[in-house]
This record gives structure tokens, sequence and C-alpha cells, in this order.
């Protein structure tokens, strides 16, 4: 049967194209990540073996087998793993098939990755990057438990097509073999596989075992030398995690990390533990440097591996971790459950009950740990993961104070970037004030820029700067911080003793009344504000309203929001309401008053970064006033 030809989809030929082309210095990697994939393979074969025995195939010697072959300038990675199905090799080799390829191809196309080429770690193209150094890859593989004469060869030269064709195979799983590239040869020689295997993957559970050859005195004539072969295995195999923490180097540590997250980068912080008691456990933690660009999708895989008695049970168990700590990657080893566990039993086990307690309040220590002692590296963490966090605020009502603790927050009294905790927030209140003020809003410079925070501004106040678009929610949710209840600046009724209101509603109710009057179909109510300095008017929501960014983004993702009616806030002692006082005084009916108190609507509107409600009427309104304004 001869081979049938292939193309590639458009993404695969830009990231081949990438690997082919690969500055990348650190191009042994590639092995790493073939053994990588041959170890997943076997964790699967030998976890459906547990169910079907025939998929081991006459025996549990599970190992990776490296063969490097001189003559033909070929390296060989042999797994006895789980294999593929000709239509697994051609929809996984021949397609990206994952929901981040948009972004992975705008990174791609953003040369960004050329810079930076660690970044397709996260990408999980780690079959590609064989790439790297073969100028041509066949994979010949077969499914475990399948008829030998089941096996395909999958084939190509990075040159846009693949080739597949059928073949008979003897053993179950996969071979990877690469024609190196004429200046890659140094990975056919022992010492050089041997060093790349213990640095990036020892802790394989599997043996990577390689044939050796030696020479040695001829024991018959002691002049002669003969040479033998022995199989040796490479790895030392120990799972890390069992290991006690003074026996495991900070780069074992950083290697295991990029074998279990696919990332290229070093962790923010290791969390390796083991726990007594009635559920024993043992597990290693990591906290990453970057978020991975999948974190916010729904198939985004949550939680540490799984295992049980050294076996892998499952790569993500997201019933260990709660979904606010989603960036936490590693493993997680438990000896109390059983090994063909299914995800039915694991949701109401009380041992992983248990354990995703243990787990969450380990995490949360830590973050809180980080937060004191090395606070500048909690500030990089939480600009990368702090949104997902807070989410904890909103869904973990039991923790919700610790989670609390571990926010972080621009203020008006922070310089732009660099953030304050709430309970600075708090120490730094003076006694008499009683709320937490915060303003929830796109970027820092609009909402430095809005007229809510004048009289905050004029006295000193600090205000919290919101700039997560969820924020409001959240800070509802939570109500109140050490007791003290929050405060949106642009919600409710404010009185930072700046006004004497009930002077001035005698002195300006009748105004008042009238411009309610005339705005009766848009605004609720219009009153003296306690919040204005330099601005004549704004709008803001009743205390209890979301907040109007926030419906904003609700109703563009297609959501009701219920209309809470906006309050307009008049500030008195702004010459314009002054002088609007006059003409009233003057005459009630005047029709250039009513325009006026249109005007005043549609600024406030603007204020808010709003379009006045009809642009047009609007321009000609000021162009009249200006005229009227020069002819004076
Ligand atoms: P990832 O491992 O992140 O999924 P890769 O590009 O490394 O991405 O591999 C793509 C897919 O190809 C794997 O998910 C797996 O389904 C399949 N694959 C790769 N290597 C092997 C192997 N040795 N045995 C079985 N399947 C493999």
């Amino acid at each position: 049967m001869s081979a049938v030809k292939h193309t590639f989809k458009a993404e695969v030929n830009k990231i081949l194209d990438l690997m082919v082309h690969s500055l990348y210095s650190n191009k042994e990697i590639f092995l790493r990540e073939l053994i990588s994939n041959a170890s997943d393979a076997i964790d699967k074969a030998r976890y459906e073996a547990l169910t079907n025995a025939a998929l081991a195939e006459g025996g549990e010697g599970w190992q990776i087998e490296l063969i490097a072959d001189k003559e033909a300038g070929t390296l060989t990675v042999r797994d006895n793993g789980i294999g593929m199905s000709e239509a697994e090799a051609v929809e996984v080799l021949g397609t990206i098939a994952h929901s981040g390829t948009k972004e992975f191809i705008k990174l791609l196309e953003s040369r960004e990755v050329e810079n930076n080429p660690e970044l397709i770690g996260q990408f999980g193209v780690g079959f590609y990057s064989a790439f790297m150094v073969a100028d041509k890859v066949r994979v010949i593989t077969r499914k475990a438990g399948a008829a030998a004469d089941a096996a395909v060869i999958w084939e190509s030269e990075s040159d846009g097509t693949y080739t597949i064709e059928k073949t008979t195979k003897e053993g179950k799983g996969t071979d990877i073999v690469l024609t190196l590239k004429e200046d890659e040869k140094q990975f056919l020689e022992e010492y050089e596989l041997r060093r790349v295997v213990k640095q990036y993957s020892d802790f394989i559970e599997y043996p990577v075992v390689m044939d050796v050859t030696r020479s040695k005195p001829d024991p018959e004539d002691k002049e002669k030398t003969i040479t033998e072969t022995e199989q040796e295995t490479l790895n030392s195999r120990k799972a890390i995690w069992l290991k006690s923490r003074d026996e495991i180097s900070a780069e074992e540590y950083n290697e295991f990390y990029k074998h279990v997250s696919h990332d290229f980068s070093d962790p923010a912080k290791v969390i390796h533990y083991r726990a007594e008691g009635t559920t024993e456990f043992s597990a290693l933690l990591y906290l990453p440097k970057k978020r991975p660009y999948d974190i916010f999708y729904q198939d985004y895989k949550i939680g540490p591996a799984l295992y049980v008695r050294r076996v892998q049970i499952m790569d993500h168990c997201e019933e260990m971790i709660p979904s606010y700590l989603r960036f936490v990657r590693g493993v997680v080893e438990c000896a109390d459950l059983p090994l063909n566990v299914s995800r039915e039993i694991l949701q109401h086990n009380k041992a992983v009950g248990v354990i995703k307690k243990n787990v969450t309040k380990k995490v949360l220590d830590t973050l809180a740990q980080m937060k004191n002692d090395e606070p500048e590296v909690y500030a990089e963490f939480y600009a990368e993961f702090g949104r997902i966090l807070k989410e904890g605020i909103h869904h973990d009502f039991e923790r919700r104070e610790t989670i609390a603790d571990l926010l972080l927050f621009e203020s008006t009294h922070t310089k732009a970037g660099e953030t304050t905790t709430l309970s600075a927030y708090v120490e730094r209140m003076p006694e008499e004030q009683t709320e937490i003020y915060y303003i929830t809003g796109g970027d820092r410079g609009s909402a430095e820029a809005s007229p809510y925070l004048e009289v905050f501004k004029d006295k000193g106040i600090e205000v919290l700067i919101m700039m997560d678009d969820f924020d409001d929610i959240i800070i509802s949710g939570l109500e109140a911080y050490k007791e003290k209840l929050f405060q949106s600046a642009i919600k409710g009724d404010l009185d930072l003793g700046e006004v004497n209101k009930e002077e001035q509603k005698t002195e300006f109710g009748d105004l008042l009344e009238l411009m309610k009057e005339e705005l009766k179909d848009l605004v609720a109510d219009v009153r003296i504000s306690g919040r204005l300095k330099s601005s004549a008017v704004c709008l803001v929501a009743g205390e209890h309203d979301m907040d109007p960014k926030m419906a904003k983004m609700f109703e563009a993702m297609g959501q009701q929001v219920p209309k809470g009616q906006r309050i307009l806030e008049v500030n008195p002692s702004h010459d314009l309401i002054a002088r609007m006082k006059q003409v009233f005084a003057a005459d009630k009916e005047s029709s250039r008053l009513k325009e006026y108190i249109g005007l005043l609507y549609d600024q406030a509107l603007l204020l808010e970064g709003d379009k006045p409600r009809d642009p047009v009427a609007f321009s000609a309104s000021i162009a009249r006033l200006m005229e009227e304004g020069a002819k004076k």
C-alpha cells in the first residue's frame, strides 16, 4: 500500500516553520518533549489496562527506549504506550486541536515568539519541536489492543505536507524516528543523550533505556579488547514528589514543573509537603510566573495530576482545587484512593474533600506569606493571577476574609502601577473616616480624572481604584473589610461633610424640583451632590444598583440587566448652577432654562464617557450659547 499525501493545516505550517528556523538556543528540549509524550502515552495505556488487561499486551514492562543509529543518522524514541490509530495520527499530528489556536496564531504573527521562543511551550506543540533538530520525522505507531497490521507510518519533512501509510508493527506504542539535521548529530552520542535525559527527564516514572556499548579487555586474551552491549537505564525514576525536600535541587523542582505544566519558564513558587493524619497524601504544587493563555477558557484543565500508588489516574483532577486557584499546577499522590477511581467517585469521596480543603489552605497560606515576605514577587504574581484569585471572594464564602487579605488595588494614594492591600488602606484611614471608598472604572487615568473624585481629592481622602471589570460585584459581595463598609464613589449619596445639604436644599429646592420635572423620564431624582467640586453635575447610580460599567458589560454579553434609575447630582457651589438659579428666579417658565437643564444632563452623560442623547441638537445648543457669549 502506498503512502497518502496530506497537507498540514495553515497553523501547523506556521508552527513548523517556526521550529525549522528556530533561533531557540535550547534545542535539546525536543527530547524532553518526546519523552514526556511517551510517558503520557504509557500513563494512558497503564491506566486503561487496569480495566482491560488485554491492553497491556503481555507484560507490564513499560519503558521508553532511545535508539541512536549513527549510520542512518537517526534517533528513535520508542514507547510501548497507548499508540495512535490512523485517524488519531491524522487528527493530532496534522492539526492543532485546541481552542487556543487563534491566540497562538496571533502570537506567531506578532513575532513576539521569535524573541521569546519559550512562549511556544505554553501551547502544547511539543511534538513539533522535533523539527528543531530533524529534517525528517517518521512516526510509526500502533494503538494498544489493535491488530499488528493496523499500524501506520506518519512522515513529514516539514515541507507543508505529511504522508500516511499503513504498516505492520509488532509491539504496541509509538516510534518517533528523527533524521537529524547535519549539525545536530550530537544527539546520536551516548554522553549527550545521557546528559539531556538526566537534566530534563530524570523523574520520569518509566525507565528511559538505551543500548550502551563498552569495550573491555578480552578475558581470553588480555592483549585484545572486546565490545559488549548492554541496556542501561538513564533516569533515576524517582517520583520527585515522594522525595523529601532536602533531596531535591531547585533545578529538579523547576524541570519537573516544566514537565507537568508545559510551561517553559520557571515557576514563581514551589509548595511541596506531605500531609499526615486521617488522609495521608503528598503534594508538589507550583504557582506559575505567567498566566497561561487559555486560563479563562471553558476547556482549561483545572487541578493537579492525581497519582494513586505511583500510577497516574488523571492528569488534571479538578476535584482537588477550587477554580479560583486554577493557576496551581503539580501533583497530588494519595494512597487512600482506589486505583480505578472515577470522576463520580471523586466527587463524593471523603479523602478528596479533605485533600481539597488542605491544599486550598496551603496555597492561600503560601500566598499570604509571599505577600508579607516578598511583596515585590507577590505583586508580580498578583498582576498575572489576581483577577482569578479574586473570584474566590464570590465563590468561597467561608474564606472570603482570607482572600480579601490577599487582594491588591491601586489607589489615589499609590503611584500608578503600585498597589496597596485593604489592610494597609484601613490602617491609613483617619479616625473619622468610617468607610472604605473605591471607584470602579476602565483605567487609572479616567478614574483619576473622574468628577466623582473631586471632593475626595480636595479633602485628601484615599480612594481605591478598581480596574477589573467585575470588581463591583466582588466588592458588593464582600460588603465590608475589618468591619468597615465599602462605599463606591460613583454610587449612592455621599456625605463627606463638604456641603450642608439641608441648607442647600432650601436654597435650591425649587430649581431642583423643576429639573426633576424636566428630566422625569431620564432620572429618578435630582439632588445636591456631596462629591462634586469643579464639575456642575454628575450622574450616579443608586446604592444598590449595578455599577454602570458592569451593567454595560453584561448587556454586551447579551444579558438582561435590571435598569436601575440614575440620579442627577448638582454642585451647588458651581457658577452655572448659581446663574440658573437667577434665571429661575426671574422667569420660572423660561424656555432657555429648560434648554440648560437638558444640556446639563447631556454633560453628565459626557462626563461618564457616554454620548449626549442627541449629538446634533447638543452641538446646535452649544453653538448658539457660544454665539450669544461672543456677542456680549
Ligand atoms: P501535547 O502533548 O501537549 O498534547 P504534542 O504536540 O506534544 O502536544 O502532542 C500532540 C498529541 O499527539 C498528543 O496529545 C498525543 O495525543 C499525540 N502523541 C504524541 N506523541 C505520542 C506518543 N508517543 N504516543 C501516543 N500519542 C502521542
